[in-house]
């Protein structure tokens, strides 16, 4: 009931701007129009503030002192895991590790979950339409151990085969890693059915939340994931900090991947012991100031609601898709049924980065390349794409403003 009330509200997009500092700046002359969020989003003054506020009057290192900054120092820090867990639904904080962002958390789950156990022959299975942090800390583990990495395909609309992925789960699959959302299509992957089936087969799952966390409920327990990654500065939040929730079984099990301060309980030349879950897993001085600001960030999600949100930028996704898709020699590449929040697109005889050039003119910020997914780009037959991101600042004027500048770049560069 509340879910449906709150998703019948629209969002107040003027205030919601007005919270966001560098949305009133210009770009080259023209209103900056910011369609890059699934690269990094943009910060709200409330993550901002904290951060600074942070080190203003609270800064000092944590869990080591008995003097009072490093007391709220800890107290802020430990209270942001709290806010991590509760956005993911984690049982237990002991799950939650800070890292730099999503790609540490993979490799970590690679380096200290995979390394020791997998050997020769074991199979580790990921998708086609993963970003290059789901794919290469997996080809580095494989040839560290003799392990091979197989790949679900992917179809035309950039879904994928779910059929398939049930007959490469066999029995030297160790592990699954996949998108939750695909940050070059779009897509958003069933992930819950994806791991149930992994599950029953007794195969470690690994899902890499980084385009999930901005736009979705995530609730770890509901997808029955082992191992989730995201980043903060994808979910307007600052960079250098992300989070790798580990479920508490595994996390226990596996040996620390960095050694030094803070991980330890006891160290001498004899031998040293690890520190409690999950500050075993969080070597030397953490990026504190980052963690404040992602509780920041989360608080400000919460504040506006997920399902508000999620609404919004389902409405602006199927209002850039049809404005888009009427423009002549312009192909959508990912036209999933389940898509969040991204239009990705090639323009015939006009090369992605002239057009990004020209769209920048007008003070319209776009990516352009391969997305670090160039196998996505290979499946489809291009070199790179145009790729437009929202977030929840976004509004259908700028929608408008994209479609207008692409007409005329189009004109231009033809
Ligand atoms: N996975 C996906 C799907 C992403 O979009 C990104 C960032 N582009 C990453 C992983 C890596 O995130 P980070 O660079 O913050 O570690």
């Amino acid at each position: 009931m509340v879910a449906a009330r709150e998703t019948a509200l629209p969002l107040d997009l003027a205030r919601i701007r007005a919270d966001f500092p560098v949305l009133s700046r210009q770009v080259n002359g023209h209103p900056l129009v910011y369609l890059d969020s699934a690269a990094s989003a943009q910060q709200p003054a409330a993550v901002i503030d904290a951060v600074a506020g942070y080190a203003r009057a609270h800064h000092a290192n944590v869990h080591r002192g008995v003097h009072t900054l490093s007391q709220e120092a800890t107290a802020l820090y430990e209270g942001a895991r709290e806010r991590v867990r509760r956005f993911v639904n984690a049982a237990s904080v002991a799950e939650i590790v800070f890292v730099r962002g999503a790609t540490e958390a993979i490799n970590l789950v690679a380096q200290s979950f995979g390394r020791p156990q997998f050997a020769a022959g074991d199979e580790i299975v990921v998708t086609r339409l993963e970003h290059h942090s789901n794919i290469v800390p997996w080809q580095l583990l494989a040839a560290e151990t003799g392990a091979r990495v197989r790949v679900v395909p992917i179809n035309g609309r950039g879904v994928v085969d779910f059929e398939a992925y049930l007959g490469l789960l066999g029995p030297r699959t160790r592990l699954v890693a996949l998108a939750h959302v695909s940050n070059a299509l779009g897509t958003v992957l069933p992930v819950a059915a994806f791991v149930a089936a992994a599950r029953e087969r007794g195969i470690a799952t690994v899902i890499d939340g980084a385009q999930a966390a901005p736009h979705l409920p995530v609730d770890v327990q509901a997808i029955g994931c082992d191992f989730y990654a995201f980043s903060a500065h994808k979910m307007y939040g600052p960079t250098g900090i992300g989070v790798l929730y580990a479920r508490e079984a595994l996390l226990a099990a596996m040996p620390p991947w960095q050694g030094g301060g803070d991980m330890i309980l006891t160290v001498s030349f004899e031998g040293s012991t690890w520190n409690h879950l999950p500050h075993r897993f969080e070597a030397g001085t953490p990026n504190i100031g980052g963690a404040v600001g992602l509780g920041a960030a989360i608080d400000y999600l919460g504040g506006v609601g997920a399902a508000r949100i999620a609404a919004h930028e389902q409405d602006l996704l199927e209002y850039a898709t049809a404005r888009l898709a009427g423009i002549p020699g312009l192909t959508l590449v990912g036209t999933a049924p389940d898509k969040s929040s991204l239009v990705s697109f090639t323009v015939e005889g006009v090369h992605p980065h002239d057009l990004g050039t020209v769209l920048d003119s007008r003070g319209i910020a776009v990516r352009t390349g391969h997305h670090c997914a160039m196998p996505v780009m290979e499946h489809f037959g291009v070199p790179a794409t145009t790729r437009a991101s929202f977030g929840l600042y976004n509004t259908r004027a700028e929608v408008d403003a994209l479609h207008a500048a692409l007409g005329d770049a189009i004109r231009m560069l033809r």
